[in-house]
């Protein structure tokens, strides 16, 4: 049951800030998705994400 067990704990982190664990909102910054944090506080990126959006700024 430990394939099981690691499932749920995906399912519970999926989508949840790691941070405050609030849920995520998909946001759009300069055509890039982000997810934002409930809260609106905090912003996730991937690193390529992260790099899109800065050679946007280019
Ligand atoms: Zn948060």
């Amino acid at each position: 049951m430990v394939a099981a067990g690691k499932r749920k704990l995906k399912e519970l982190h999926f989508m949840h800030c790691p941070k405050c664990g609030l849920k995520l909102c998909i946001a759009d910054y300069d055509m890039v998705e982000v997810n934002v944090c409930g809260g609106f506080k905090d912003l996730w990126l991937e690193a390529n994400e992260l790099d899109r959006i800065l050679e946007s700024k280019q």
